[in-house]
């Protein structure tokens, strides 16, 4: 029911198509202007160790309407990965959590921190990804190993030659690496043995009812026995109280993240 008007409009005759199209398109707009205008800005979460001493946090993006509003990453990521928008965004990403890890090297606590920066697949798959990491630890003069960029799972297995070969480059420049959402993805787990990351994060999907859910148990037993085998750092992600936090570390479980010891909040308010 499409056809071409000529030039680079495409017409649509289903109203309800077009409506999802132009909505589509507006606020892909949207997201472009805010990229120019600032209006992304960066969120801190606590993460910690067994004894619940922050030892980092993850950053995580949000985007501040000009109403002050501001709308979550699961919001736009995915339309900023499916146009691409997220290749300049992404480097925005690293840039500011690197300027912030910076920001805090005169800071006598939080200059110990390791920030975490999640990097999306359409990110890491760019052929000048190693380069661009590359380029702001040189331009920042940060020591890279406070750096820990969490891949996910699909990313690792997509093509695995080749993220492998990244991998490595990117170890050598002294960042660190974690497994975002493991046991979420396509779950191999042949590419494990040859993969040189250092930390598995436990999805929040397995925290939410492990206490009472034997299945749940018994996956993140399984996740961190995983850890132990291949030496790599297990920590888990959205663990909100005191009991999740006691049984994940008598299981040996090693960092900890989640809204019971913080929730994500500008740099500015992270008084640990
Ligand atoms: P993620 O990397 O798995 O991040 C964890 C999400 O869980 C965050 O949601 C965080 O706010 C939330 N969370 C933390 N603790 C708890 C808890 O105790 N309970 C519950 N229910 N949730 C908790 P957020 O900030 O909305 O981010 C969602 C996803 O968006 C992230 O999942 C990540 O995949 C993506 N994302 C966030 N920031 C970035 C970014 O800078 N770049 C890219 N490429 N993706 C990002
Ligand atoms: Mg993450
Ligand atoms: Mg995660
Ligand atoms: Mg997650």
């Amino acid at each position: 029911t499409a056809k071409s008007d000529g030039r680079n409009t495409i017409r649509f005759f289903d109203p309800y198509i077009q409506k999802v199209m132009e909505e589509k398109s507006s606020m892909l707009q949207q997201l472009r202007d805010a990229i120019d205008s600032k209006q992304f800005l960066l969120y801190y979460q606590p993460q910690v160790d067994q004894n619940a001493h922050v030892i980092g946090v993850e950053a995580l993006i949000r985007l501040k309407k000009a109403t002050g509003e501001l709308i979550p990453p699961g919001q736009f990521i995915p339309l900023c990965e499916e146009s691409g928008l997220i290749v300049p965004l992404g480097q925005w990403i690293l840039r500011e959590a690197m300027m912030q890890v910076k920001r805090w090297e005169k800071d006598a606590q939080k200059s110990q921190w390791r920030v975490s920066i999640n990097v999306s697949t359409k990110q890491f798959e760019r052929e000048d990804f190693v380069h661009v990491v590359e380029s702001v630890l040189n331009e920042t003069a940060i020591e890279p190993s406070l750096i820990r960029l969490e891949l996910t799972e699909s990313l690792l297995i997509g093509d695995s030659a080749k993220a492998l070969v990244k991998i490595e480059a990117l170890k050598t420049l002294g960042v660190s690496l974690s497994v975002d959402d493991f046991g979420t993805g396509y779950s191999s787990l042949q590419y494990l043995k040859h993969l040189n990351v250092d930390e598995l994060k436990i999805d929040q999907s397995f925290i939410r009812d492990f206490l009472t859910d034997r299945s749940d148990a018994l996956i993140v037993e399984t996740i961190i026995s995983i850890g132990k085998n291949f030496n790599m750092e297990v920590i888990a992600e959205g663990v909100e109280s005191e009991e999740q936090f006691e049984r994940l570390k008598a299981m040996g479980c090693h960092y900890f993240q989640g809204y019971f010891f913080g929730k994500p909040t500008p740099p500015e308010n992270l008084y640990m």
